[in-house]
């Protein structure tokens, strides 16, 4: 008897000692499926999980260190019950992973499975869960490639599930309000985070570590949210969805294309090595308005003039990068970026590739989205 009293014991003081994490938390209510029972008044939104820190665990509450991608999509639903109240959700896990390892497989299936879902008469919008780190690539990419007005709505946190004050979920709860939102519709694909809405083509991640990370700088926020309450200011920049050409039917690769960083002395060995690598296209991190140095656009031209797609974007945080400035965009037969930023550059140039590798089309998308 006595052994027993003191095993259990033992084995509520070592629960004890364990943290408690938000989602983690809920992991032990979470068993059921993520289906809940119907309700009618409520719009369905479906919840896709990708991974990333808002699924991420560490040991303990205060510690820096720790692993994305540990906690699945059930338990980020049971985590939240708040959410209930704005809509029916069912989960599905599309990967696990830290968004510095997402991947054009990833990216595939994703797209697909966002475009089958909002297809769905049944489903009024879609919330991906994501990393910070790529999170404005996969929504640029989304916003290119996605069919349909409904709302598709990505979130995010800086925080592991686990810590001290989680960011995640909040910015879960109101990434769900913004998908049940009818306002939400034909604004592109949004990310939600930290109580602002981004356009996809907007966002940027500004902190390596700060809670408040994304910012909008160029094209401004397309609103804000508190609690759930959403406040709509304008619609996006630049085609999106159902007014984007680009489409995934028969798309089974994207196009290899490489972002290579200017800086002090600068020659053209990496956008050579790009090349011989197997890129169809480069874009270039340029020092203020996209700029390089001599040798490295001569290279780059080199390379423009055998029919590789070559676009000039900036390393500066903020700012358009204007064609024919301070280089010959005409002559050399390269493209300005105006306002997409190198990773974002990099997107539409992968899905411009798809369909030409003529400059002049090439810079007409850019001038479009
Ligand atoms: N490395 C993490 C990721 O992008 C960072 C985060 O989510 O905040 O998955």
């Amino acid at each position: 008897m006595l052994r027993k009293i003191s095993l259990c014991l033992a084995i509520a003081l070592f629960v004890a000692a364990l943290p408690s994490p938000a989602f983690a938390q809920a992991a032990a209510v979470a068993e059921k499926p993520a289906v809940q029972a119907a309700k009618p008044a409520l719009p369905t939104i479906v919840v896709l999980a990708t991974g990333g820190t808002i699924a991420g665990a560490a040991a303990t509450d205060t510690q820096a260190g720790y692993t994305s991608g540990q906690v699945g999509v059930d338990q980020l639903l049971a985590a939240v019950p708040q959410a209930k109240k704005l809509a029916n959700m069912r989960g599905e896990q599309i990967s696990n992973i830290g968004s510095q390892d997402m991947n054009d497989e990833v990216w595939l299936k994703l797209a697909r499975r966002v475009n089958e879902l909002v297809a769905m008469p049944d489903v009024a919008g879609v919330v991906i869960t994501h990393g910070t780190d790529t999170i404005e690539e996969t929504a640029y990419f989304l916003n290119l490639v996605i069919k349909s007005k409904k709302p598709v709505v990505l979130t995010a946190s800086m925080r592991p599930s686990t810590a001290l004050s989680a960011d995640g979920p909040l910015n879960f709860f109101n990434a769900v309000a913004v998908a049940a939102n009818k306002d939400a519709a034909g604004r592109g694909v949004l990310v939600v985070i930290n109580d602002w809405i981004h356009g996809a083509s907007s966002l940027t991640k500004t902190s390596t570590t700060a809670v408040q990370t994304f910012m909008s700088p160029l094209r401004g926020l397309i609103g804000t949210v508190a609690y759930g309450d959403a406040e709509f200011f304008r619609g996006p920049v630049g085609r999106n969805t159902v007014t984007s050409e680009f489409s995934l039917d028969g798309v089974t690769a994207l196009p290899r294309v490489d972002i290579i960083m200017a800086h002090e002395n600068m020659d053209g060995a990496l956008i050579d090595a790009a090349v011989a690598a197997g890129a169809k296209g480069i874009v270039i991190a340029g020092v203020g308005n996209g700029n390089l140095t001599a040798p490295a656009v001569k290279a780059l031209a080199a390379q423009a003039k055998k029919g590789i797609a070559c676009v000039r974007s900036t390393r500066v945080a903020t700012g358009v990068v204007g064609r024919n400035v301070e280089l010959d965009d005409d002559a050399l037969n390269l493209v300005a970026s105006l306002g997409l930023n190198p990773q974002k550059s990099r997107v539409l140039l992968r899905l411009a590739l798809t369909k030409t590798s003529d400059p002049k089309q090439i810079q007409r998308m850019f001038d479009e989205y």
